[in-house]
């Protein structure tokens, strides 16, 4: 029913025409200093391609709210890499959210849930924190990028999920576009990139990928599962990923 609710700030549609022409920086300002303020997140996995809008945001407003989500289950490699791509970037208000450890304890005792039942170990890690998050935030970015499976291959640049809007300045990059912007601003890759991960999610539900395959099928291969359970289309969970 919300989905059909007026925004506050406006109808989806009337935002992406307004600006359907800006480069995705030039979005990212717009929204940030004309629109929303400081009541809109960057929401990031600090994953392979993540370094891209945070530059952006960097470079826009070095205290923008940035949303990082630990779910306990992050390889070393990408808890390292926010430390160190955050202070490279001078980043200044990035908000580390846990899963509810009373959560952790009554769901995942053993903390090998993900072998068993991943919809609700996502629930708990990420869609609970997430939503937690979120509250404050009118609006949210992601890092979504229609190149990267087959389930966003249509993916907008603005999306209702429910009270909030979504944002995804980057829907129709290409994977050139990405690799341009991480050289010419000299950003650095995370660790996994060059063992083979181009995309990156909690150490127990991803694996490596082969040439030719979709950037995510390395994220719960060989389950149903292909999306973790913070965005949803129509007001429904997508099972389908995460940023
Ligand atoms: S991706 Fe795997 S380990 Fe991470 S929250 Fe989901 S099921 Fe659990």
């Amino acid at each position: 029913m919300t989905q059909l609710l007026r925004h506050p700030y406006g109808d989806i549609d009337d935002l992406a025409a307004a600006y359907a022409d800006h480069t995705p920086k030039d979005l990212l300002s717009g929204l940030i200093n004309d629109v929303f303020g400081a009541r809109i997140a960057l929401v990031s996995s600090f994953g392979a391609e993540s370094a891209v809008l945070l530059h952006m945001i960097s470079q826009i407003k070095a205290d923008a709210p940035v949303i990082f989500l630990d779910t306990g289950k992050l390889f070393a490699e990408t808890l390292a890499y926010q430390q160190k791509l955050s202070a490279r970037l001078g980043l200044k208000n990035v908000q580390i959210m846990r899963p509810d450890p009373i959560h952790e304890a009554d769901f995942d005792p053993d903390l090998d849930l993900s072998q068993t039942n991943t919809a609700v170990c996502c629930f708990f890690r990420k869609t609970v924190p997430l939503r937690k998050a979120l509250r404050g935030y009118p609006a949210w970015i992601t890092g979504r990028k229609s190149y990267q499976a087959q389930t966003r291959a249509h993916l907008p640049r603005f999306e209702r999920d429910g009270l909030h809007i979504k944002v995804n300045p980057l829907a129709n990059w290409t994977p050139e576009h990405v690799a341009q912007y991480m050289e010419s601003h000299e950003l650095p890759a995370h660790p996994l990139v060059a063992k083979g991960f181009p995309s990156i999610g909690c150490s127990d539900c991803t694996t490596p990928v082969a040439s030719g395959e979709d950037a995510r099928a390395g994220r719960w291969r060989g389950q149903d599962q292909t999306e973790c359970g913070i965005h949803f289309a129509g007001g429904k969970l997508v099972r389908a990923s995460a940023a």
